[in-house]
């Protein structure tokens, strides 16, 4: 390809809002331009470095037995007020009507769709396993589309769904889905880390991420520094903080004025925080109801709000209002286990089951409790907390630590959730209706061109990873106005190019030698060859983008020379 026909429209100007390194340097290096809020447009380089991605995916699904399809991108609604996500979804996704009056709604992921192609068309137990994907559009009316390509509203994925007559065969894919994606990110040159995570919307148990690691990265990650335990903090686990029981005591009513926070009560008693307890009170929000819900964790622990949001599956927590609390009956910064008021949601966090001794609010103004077992009360316990930076691993004797990571993909484990809300069915080796055993996979396509940029990137650009590279070299002609620079530039491409090497030669007439190295330092291909001022000592010279190192070799010896770089 060459420069002078290819249309690649780099720019000093980043956008406004682009904080991150991969939203600035997309945008400048002509890869991508937005057309509204969270929608781009692939420029060429950008359309090729996105096929790039989708080949490698689709290379190693198909390799791991799973068959390519293509959805539609429309689905009507009535799919989805079957599985009862049209309500349950909210606002993210998109619903319109066609002229006849009939809802619609944009694609944010396809389980409906895929669930409604097998239903009828697979009956027997004898033809699963089976797994099909996809690689295509999603729209998400996300509430914050920003950074890019990685949080946008339109966005490519790909997903795929597998469907299976038993839990052992679905585990079994689910594994091999991990095995797959695995090579994927490798093959990309990605550093990443798969962690266990929350289940989200989608729903299910048993689910794993695949987080790019980066400091821009939207997810926290709790690592551990000895074994290879990983976990979103909205699932990571710990072993217990556990210190030493103390006595059972009577509970004693105690005048605590102006003590709301734990570090004021526990100063103010002269008890270790730890063996007190706190209140955060929410109010959780349900398909069409809302209610004042109090979570109890430990003085020293916080909560972690999406495990909280599970724990009463709600679709979403907001802060209490002053308001709220008073509409509920609660006593703001004195709120207790003991005589909440009959109606109120309480949950525990599972590491206060055995407490017999412990410090809370009194539900009145000014006063706490002490001695209060928890062991003795009606509690629901849950896992509510929020795994800190130094606790210790769930699985071995390491230590936790916090990492930030890009979600890239992620795989569930997901049930019947779908196909028995939509009664789709098989018959098992006794005849009888079983609904089908499901696991859903997705990697987000177009998110994993900025994920690659967040992790290879300089002050100057871009630096593509040799299988993500729009080209491999950019063969710069410093002044395509001579004819001898024009004619040995245009020999060491067609030779790259017949050594299978992907070229691009910049042939440009009208821009000069500075502008063209500024363009390939922010495009990012990872070697430029330039012919220049050395040409009559017949030497060209090799530019390294990551190193940015420069080596002069023998025109005749320039191709080899690449090629033992590149392989
Ligand atoms: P997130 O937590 O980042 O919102 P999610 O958990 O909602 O993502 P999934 O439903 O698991 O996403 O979708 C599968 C993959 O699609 C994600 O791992 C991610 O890589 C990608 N993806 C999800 N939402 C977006 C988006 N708004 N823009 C780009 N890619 C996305
Ligand atoms: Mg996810």
């Amino acid at each position: 390809m060459k420069f002078s026909r290819m249309f690649i429209p780099t720019t000093k100007e980043a956008p406004k809002d682009a904080t991150l390194a991969s939203h600035q340097f997309l945008v400048r290096g002509g890869f991508i331009n937005q057309t509204g809020a969270g929608i781009y447009n692939f420029m060429p380089l950008g359309k090729i470095v996105l096929d790039k991605i989708k080949a490698i995916v689709k290379e190693e699904m198909d390799n791991a037995g799973a068959n390519e399809l293509l959805m539609s991108f429309v689905t009507p609604l009535e799919l989805w007020d079957q599985s009862g996500r049209s309500t349950q979804m909210g606002p993210e996704l998109l619903k319109f009507k066609d002229r006849k009056g009939a809802g619609f709604v944009l694609s944010p992921t396809n389980e409906e769709t895929v669930v409604d192609i097998v239903k009828n068309r697979i009956t027997s137990y004898k033809d699963l396993p089976i797994n099909l994907y996809h690689i295509n559009t999603k729209f998400r009316d996300e509430a914050r589309p920003r950074f890019g390509l990685m949080r946008g509203r339109e966005f490519l994925m790909k997903d795929g769904y597998s469907f299976h007559s038993s839990h052992e065969d679905l585990v079994r894919e689910f594994n091999l889905m991990e095995k797959t994606y695995k090579k994927i990110y490798e093959r990309l040159g990605l550093e990443f880390r798969i962690v266990e995570a929350d289940s989200g919307a989608i729903g299910g148990s048993g689910s794993k991420e695949f987080m790019v690691l980066a400091n821009s990265g939207e997810d926290t990650i709790a690592v551990c520094d000895s074994c290879d335990y990983g976990a979103n903090v909205e699932a990571a686990k710990r072993k217990p903080n556990k210190k030493e029981s103390l006595q059972t005591k009577q509970i004693e009513k105690v005048h605590t004025p102006n003590c709301k926070t734990i570090d004021e009560v526990s100063s103010f008693l002269n008890v270790d925080p730890y063996y007190s307890i706190k209140a955060v009170i929410k109010k959780a929000l349900y398909e069409d109801s809302s209610e004042v819900v109090v979570f109890f964790v430990r003085g020293t622990d916080e909560l972690e709000e999406t495990k909280a949001c599970n724990a009463v599956e709600a679709l979403e927590l907001l802060d209490a209002t002053p308001e709220d609390l008073q509409s509920a009956n609660l006593v703001g910064g004195y709120c207790g286990v003991i005589d909440l008021p009959k109606d109120i949601k309480v949950v525990v966090d599972s590491e206060l089951k055995d407490d017999n001794n412990v410090v809370c609010g009194a539900n009145e103004e000014e006063y706490h409790l002490t001695g209060v077992d928890l062991t003795s009360l009606e509690l629901t316990f849950k896992d509510l907390i929020l795994v800190q930076e130094g606790d210790n691993c769930p699985h071995c004797d390491g230590k936790l630590s916090y990492t930030k990571g890009i979600e890239a993909g992620h795989i569930f484990q997901l049930g019947t959730k779908y196909s028995s809300a939509m009664n789709a069915t098989f018959l098992d080796a006794n005849g009888k209706a079983q609904p089908f055993i499901m696991g859903c996979y997705g990697i987000g396509v177009s998110r994993l061109v900025a994920a690659v940029i967040e992790q290879n990137h300089d002050e100057k650009g871009c630096i593509w990873t040799k299988s993500t590279a729009p080209f491999m070299v950019d063969v710069i002609v410093s002044n395509a106005k001579k004819d001898d620079e024009l004619e040995v530039g245009e020999k060491i491409y067609n030779e790259l190019k017949n050594n299978q090497i992907e070229a691009i030669l910049d042939d440009r007439k009208n821009a000069r030698f500075g502008f063209k190295m500024g363009d390939f330092e922010l495009i990012g291909f990872p070697y430029a060859v330039v012919i220049g001022k050395k040409l009559k000592d017949g030497m060209v010279e090799i530019v390294n983008r990551k190193t940015l190192e420069k080596t002069d070799v023998l025109i005749d010896e320039v191709v080899a020379e690449l090629i033992k770089l590149i392989k």
